[in-house]
């Protein structure tokens, strides 16, 4: 029997985008495959060992909640090949054999990338212990790029826009290793056939009532507090579904205050498809992953704001695009969500959204990664032969020596 072919998808669970982008192109495997491959995923940066960067979804949690500005300090400081070079090569002396120890008993025929900080640590541990496995960065950020996604001798980068395509190429990748995909959305959104109204039954909503989205990335990060209650405040006859993520605490003083009965908390969701078709419009951050879903489930958003310098680009998209509005103060928030009840408005961006954004970017994804699976030659740097130091010479010329002594019978 053969062995089915073996996906491993190198991530971190800083924020959800990494881990959900996963999620989706593992269920857009499954729906383009005919035959079984196996697939799991490895925060990578959690078992580096290394100060920090081993604690780093929660560091995540703790910057984009509280200390953005030492989040985006960190963000530029770090923002250059050279520099993340040098950062990685400090990380993989002390992570080297946790991550080799991980990525020989899963043995992949693939890694995934879904991370920027991830890449260079798989590639190195590639090196170092010749593994055979290829590696496919998948890009989750719409425009703005961090160095560390870029390596020139990425083996293929799939980039879910036209303007991370672009930078890239500026950045002196080779058209050769780099496709233009969609965002890897997944397929349970494009794929979703309930109607609003079907929707709003199954969360047990009002079925007629006009209906804002409002969310804020896995963590619930930025200021909903505030903006859900002036929310409430304008529109008591609009219905609100709020996703407060994993923020414990923002989901519990919302639910402890005396709410409008129009407006429905709740906290970390797994339906996010039904919330979006059971609302008209999203309010969200910037996160890449909460914007292309509401994108592919064809709903106009309104931006709060970029939690991180990453997503600073993604407000651009909307804009540049017209899909929505950025809104970085809450008064603007709720003149947009007027601006948006209009119905010509809301349809001509409606339309817009069916030439902007591929609705089935997890599919596009998926088929290029069969077609790495198919690819029966190894990695140039596998093939690559080991540098020859003074020892592995003498210790090649000793073995030549040993083989080519005569045998007994010969002698004889
Ligand atoms: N998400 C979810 N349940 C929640 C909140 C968020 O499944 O309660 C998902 C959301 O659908 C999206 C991801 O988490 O796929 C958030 O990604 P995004 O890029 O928007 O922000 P991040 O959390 O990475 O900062």
């Amino acid at each position: 029997m053969t062995r089915p072919d073996r996906v491993l998808f190198a991530i971190s669970d800083t924020g959800g985008g990494h881990r959900s982008a996963a999620i989706a192109i593992t269920a857009a495997l499954q729906l383009v495959s005919s035959r079984e491959i196996s697939c799991e995923m490895l925060d990578v940066l959690r078992i580096t060992n290394f100060p920090f960067v081993r604690n780093a979804p929660n560091l995540y949690d703790q910057l984009s909640t509280r200390w953005l500005p030492l989040y985006n300090l960190t963000f530029e400081v770090t923002n250059g090949i050279r520099r993340v070079d040098v950062l990685s090569r400090l990380v993989y002396l002390q992570a080297r054999r946790n991550i080799a120890r991980a990525l020989q008993s899963f043995n992949p025929d693939l890694v995934v990338v879904t991370h920027p900080l991830v890449y260079r640590l798989v590639r190195a541990a590639r090196r170092t212990h010749r593994l055979s496995y290829r590696i496919v960065t998948v890009v989750t950020d719409l425009v703005t790029l961090h160095a560390s996604w870029t390596h020139p001798d990425v083996d293929i980068c799939l980039l879910p826009t036209d303007e991370a395509y672009t930078l890239m190429q500026r950045q002196g990748l080779s058209p050769s290793r780099m496709r233009r995909t969609g965002f890897p959305v997944h397929p349970k959104f494009a794929h979703y056939t309930q109607g609003q109204t079907e929707s709003r039954h199954e969360l047990d909503v009002d079925p007629a009532r006009f209906t804002v989205l409002v969310t804020s990335g896995g963590v619930g990060s930025g200021r909903m507090h505030d903006l859900v209650l002036e929310l409430e405040r304008v529109y008591p006859e609009t219905q609100f579904l709020v996703i407060t993520g994993k923020n414990r605490t923002l989901q519990q003083q919302l639910l402890a205050r005396r709410r409008s009965p129009h407006c429905h908390i709740f906290g970390f969701v797994q339906n996010m498809e039904t919330l979006m078709a059971a609302s008209d419009i999203v309010i969200s951050k910037a996160g890449p992953g909460t914007l292309m879903e509401s994108f592919v489930m064809r709903r106009p958003v309104i931006v709060t704001e970029a939690v991180g310098a990453q997503e600073r680009g993604n407000i651009d998209f909307v804009l540049n695009h017209e899909l929505g509005f950025y809104c970085p103060t809450t008064e603007r928030i709720v003149d947009a969500v007027s601006e948006l009840n209009n119905s010509d408005y809301y349809q001509a961006t409606v339309n817009r959204l069916a030439v902007a954004v591929p609705r089935h970017g997890a599919e596009q994804i998926a088929q290029i990664l069969l077609d790495q699976l198919s690819q029966t030659d190894r990695p140039a740097e596998y093939r690559r032969r080991p540098q020859r130091t003074p020892l592995r010479r003498w210790g090649r010329a000793l073995r030549r020596g040993i083989r080519q002594r005569p045998s007994s019978e010969t002698r004889l």
